[in-house]
């Protein structure tokens, strides 16, 4: 899963980063308002941790701006402590949810995933895909019921294709996922992980669509 951070703040940039990398999430980071809506704009995100409180163009700005485009990826809006006026205002902007500094990563998580979940229409933390299940809040796959271990790109190739199990991917947006926007985003490694997967869960886990890409198999 694919996240946009815009928070001027350098030190707790890096740490809501941080805290979303060792999760499973790729993340974009921008330090401007003006940087962050070019970015939610032009790249796919799965989420975005947006501050109400930035220079060049503020969050509420931002949000505005991408709503009018018609871009619906979950917001979650971060506010200083105190301003419910910030709050009510990111929130009729279009934000999905919010959280006043300072706040715990652990919660930070939660809400992200809580966000996701309800974008993709699943009401469970677990996904599940004929004798594959894997558990969004744990990072955890079992096979048959038996823990496989997964590296982390394989887990977010396996996890992306499982939020959206009726929708055939292509190589390059898998890559995009898997990568953040400074990486190469070389997309032949997607076909490394795809192979891995079907070695570690099974050969028909994940069907080729010949021409398109890939896709969960049907259960
Ligand atoms: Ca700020």
């Amino acid at each position: 899963m694919r996240m946009l951070v815009v928070e001027d703040e350098p030190a707790l940039a890096r740490q809501v980063a941080s805290a979303l990398q060792e999760n499973g999430f790729t993340v974009d980071l921008a330090a401007d308002g003006e940087d962050g809506q070019h970015f939610g704009a032009t790249e796919n995100y799965d989420a975005v941790v947006l501050d109400l409180g930035l220079p060049v163009l503020d969050g509420v700005s931002v949000l505005r701006a991408w709503r009018d485009e018609g871009l619906a990826v979950p917001v979650l809006i971060l506010t200083a402590r105190g301003s419910w006026q910030d709050r009510v205002n990111g929130l009729n902007a279009g934000g999905d949810d919010y959280l006043v500094k300072p706040f715990h990563m652990e919660e930070l998580i939660a809400r992200v995933r809580a966000l996701i979940r309800r974008s993709s229409g699943l009401a469970d933390s677990v996904l599940s895909a004929g004798c594959v299940e894997l558990n969004t809040v744990s990072g955890t796959v079992t096979h048959d019921g038996e823990a496989i271990r997964l590296t982390a790109n394989e887990f977010k190739v396996l996890s992306t294709l499982m939020m959206r199990p009726t929708q055939v991917h292509k190589k390059t947006d898998l890559a995009e996922m898997v990568y953040g926007m400074n990486e190469d985003r070389d997309s032949n490694t997607i076909e490394v992980f795809v192979a891995r997967l079907r070695r570690k869960l099974g050969a028909d886990v994940i069907q080729t669509v010949r021409g398109l890409g890939y896709r969960i198999a049907e259960p």
